[in-house]
């Protein structure tokens, strides 16, 4: 039973690597310390000032989202079964 979230850009589809680093900058009330470090590790928080950033930019195409929309959910179980039981009555 695999529940976790995909991980990407709502806008691009880009995909943050391991090695992918977002800088702390002075962009939202409070944040601006400079730390570098992947966002996604710590689901948008900063661990030098403790900022929560809202927002997240993509390194890709270079536009921000809400932190929240980068994340994608796998359909519902149920939505599964529904769609392999009609299979089965197409066969009969
Ligand atoms: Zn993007
Ligand atoms: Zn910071």
């Amino acid at each position: 039973m695999n529940r976790e979230a995909h991980i990407h850009c709502p806008l691009c589809r880009w995909e943050p690597k391991a090695d992918s680093r977002w800088v702390c900058a002075p962009g939202e009330p409070g944040s601006g310390c400079r730390t570098v470090w992947n966002t996604f590790w710590t689901a948008g928080c900063c661990p030098g000032c403790g900022h929560f950033w809202s927002m997240t930019a993509c390194l890709s195409c270079q536009q921000s989202s809400p932190h929240e929309a980068w994340y994608h959910f796998p359909p519902p179980v149920a939505n599964v079964e529904e769609a392999e039981a009609k299979e089965e009555t197409g066969v009969v």
